[in-house]
């Protein structure tokens, strides 16, 4: 059933997904209310020193740029092929978005979402064909944090564009925090180092353990910053991060060669085929990673291996507790809502630019009128790109109005430059 305007939208998160979600809404005369729970587009600010792999045209949408050049018709925006870093994304494009007219009364700051459920239904009521009120009937009911106050909001439509930077994967065997990992405080962290961090970082013995983007990106930065960097990973081999064929996203590659470089140079250890068995302090402030490490006839050996400090960059996981008093189906393996999740696990490519949206069906969860998009929308997977937000909030919006062929951005569409 379409949903009218001017139906209240309420959206969780303002980063950049958050934003360009509710100004799409705008657009089309949605009521709007984006609570974020800092500042607009603080998940972005974590990685603001880290060079982005696509380039500037694929992370705007045209309707972002109109509304931005239509506020301030002298704005500089970085040029389509330029890879910003995430803190010039964030001052060049989100932050500007975030200031336009359509949205900019629409956010709400330091308003964290702790909560959505619906007003007077319980997760366990069903819709029956009982002449009762259906659950499309009876608004969401939404708890936040607010400046330190909690109230309730309620809204027709909740989209959830929160994110998964918050909660970083544990590093311990099996996914779940080793013995001690919570304990050891400071010693461990789990994020890309920072450039201070990596000032602190130099002649001190570091490890990195994961084999996504985001550790091969801190392994080269440590290696950079003068560092003694151990590259910590389950994979059975030391070049588990390798290019993509023909990348079309050149600097991705270059980190994969770059690595592989490094590594064979033996500029960074390796520890491959290992689960983190347990974790300590020594009495000289170290780390210490009990380890077991399986050889190539899959004998075990257990070992402890000291750190000045260990960077945790396994991955991250959906917070799915915001919607437990929902009807969401969410995938056993991913913990993504299921339908989208069913499509991404049944599509073999490592490359993310490959990956297919699938049609807007995939965003329709058991609870109506509730969406999950952005990176959260892929649970535990990564792989998730800006450009795949867009698409979502097009078919989303199609969805909402009823309207097959509703695409504002095709209206704002402008030739790309050089
Ligand atoms: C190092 C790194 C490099 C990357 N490079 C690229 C790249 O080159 N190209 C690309 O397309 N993608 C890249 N990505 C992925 C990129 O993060 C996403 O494309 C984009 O930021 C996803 O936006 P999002 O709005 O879905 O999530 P986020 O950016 O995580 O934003 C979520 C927002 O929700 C807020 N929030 C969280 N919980 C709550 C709550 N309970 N209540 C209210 N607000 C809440 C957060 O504070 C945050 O502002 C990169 C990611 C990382 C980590």
């Amino acid at each position: 059933m379409a949903i009218d305007t001017p139906a209240t939208i309420l959206i969780i998160g303002a980063g950049p997904l958050g934003l360009e979600t509710a100004l799409y809404a705008r657009y089309l005369g949605y009521d709007v209310i984006a609570c974020e729970a800092g500042d607009v587009g603080s998940h972005v600010k974590q990685w603001e020193h880290v060079e982005m792999f696509s380039p500037f045209s694929m992370n705007a949408s045209p309707l972002g740029i109109a509304a931005i050049e239509s506020h301030d018709p002298n704005h500089q925006f970085p040029s389509n092929q330029q890879c910003t870093t995430g803190g010039q994304w964030l001052q060049q494009y989100l932050i500007p978005l975030s200031q336009t007219d359509l949205v900019k009364k629409h956010i709400r700051t330091n308003c964290q979402v702790l909560s959505v459920s619906r007003t007077w239904k319980q997760k366990t009521d069903l819709d029956k064909d009982s002449g009762e009120a259906t659950r499309e009937q009876d608004p969401f009911r939404i708890i936040v944090d607010e400046q330190g106050t909690q109230h309730a909001l309620t809204a027709d439509v909740v989209i959830d564009t929160s994110g998964v930077l918050a909660n970083p994967n544990p590093i311990g065997a099996g996914g779940v925090p080793a013995p001690g990992e919570q304990q050891v405080g400071q010693g461990i962290s789990y994020s890309i180092p920072s450039p201070e961090d990596l000032i602190q970082f130099r002649d001190k013995q570091v490890a990195v353990v994961g084999s996504g983007h985001s550790a091969a990106t801190a392994l080269l930065m440590l290696t950079e910053a003068k560092a003694m960097v151990t590259w910590i990973t389950r994979q059975t081999n030391e070049h588990a991060i390798s290019p993509i064929e023909q990348d079309p996203l050149p600097l991705r590659s270059q980190i994969a060669a770059q690595l592989k470089e490094l590594v064979d140079r033996n500029a960074i250890q390796t520890l491959t085929n290992v689960a983190i068995d347990q974790i300590r302090s020594s009495d000289n402030a170290e780390i210490e990673l009990g380890i077991y490490q399986a050889d190539a006839e899959d004998e075990l050996t257990r070992e402890w291996h000291s750190f000045d400090h260990v960077i945790g960059l396994t991955g991250y996981r959906p917070d799915l507790s915001i919607f437990r008093e929902l009807q969401i189906h969410q995938c056993y393996a991913t913990e993504g809502p299921i339908k989208l999740a069913a499509s991404l696990l049944n599509q073999s490519s490592h490359d993310c630019l490959k990956v297919e949206q699938g049609d807007g069906e995939l965003l329709i969860n058991p609870e109506p009128n509730f969406y999950v998009l952005g990176m959260k929308s892929y649970g535990r997977m990564s792989g998730f790109l800006f450009q795949t937000g867009l698409q979502q909030i097009v078919q989303l919006f199609q969805i909402l109005g009823d309207r097959e062929t509703l695409d504002v951005y095709t209206t704002f569409q402008k030739p790309q430059d050089g």
